[in-house]
């Protein structure tokens, strides 16, 4: 278990089920690609407090916009740098190239992450706080649980009464589930179910 950082009294935790995705990344020669199983379905506490603190951090799209500038602006920085360097004679244009590449790479890369943080942002800002708490609540729980198991990156999907509904390109979508996993959960989810 990862440590968790909760301080809230513990009646603000409650148990949720959640089914566990193992996802293995294969390298071959004809490129990297996914393996992935079902793993157990567990019960993890979730504390609803810390849970609301999350949903608003990542909503919070100021403090998100500072972080991709942060991130993309020292590349850039370094890109201007070189640059700089191409007017002493002792360099001059072999910076030329590199920095040219460095500027480019960290301004597009700073645009095209703004572009996805701000449709991710409109997207949850579109949802009611529920909705919210219900999109966000895999990411929650991944810093909260163990997010490897021994070559496999582990994900969470929170079981829930939406889940059963969802169709299976639906599950893959939001999930990043493979085609054939995406079925296994929707014909196991059937199974716990008595159908009505
Ligand atoms: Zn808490």
């Amino acid at each position: 278990m990862k440590p968790v950082s909760c301080t809230h009294e513990a009646s603000h935790r409650v148990a949720m089920p959640f089914q566990e995705v193992l996802t293995m990344h294969v390298r071959a020669l004809s490129g990297e690609h996914r393996v992935q199983a079902l793993g157990e379905v567990i019960q993890a506490p979730v504390c609803l407090s810390c849970l609301k603190e999350y949903v608003a951090l990542k909503t919070d799209a100021k403090r998100a916009k500072r972080q991709l500038l942060l991130r993309h602006g020292l590349i850039s920085l370094a890109g201007a740098l070189l640059l700089l360097f191409t007017q002493l004679p002792s360099i001059g244009r072999i910076a030329l190239l590199p920095g040219v590449f460095a500027l480019g790479f960290g301004i597009l890369g700073y645009l095209r992450a703004q572009k996805e943080a701000e449709a991710r942002h409109k997207g949850l800002m579109a949802l009611d706080e529920a909705g919210r708490q219900r999109a966000l609540l895999p990411d929650f729980i991944r810093h909260q649980l163990p997010d490897k198991a021994g070559e496999n990156d582990l994900s969470y999907i929170p079981i829930d009464e939406e889940l059963a509904s969802l169709s299976t390109a639906a599950l893959m979508a939001r999930y990043g589930l493979l085609k054939e996993i995406a079925g296994q959960l929707k014909s196991k989810l059937a199974g716990a179910t008595p159908p009505s």
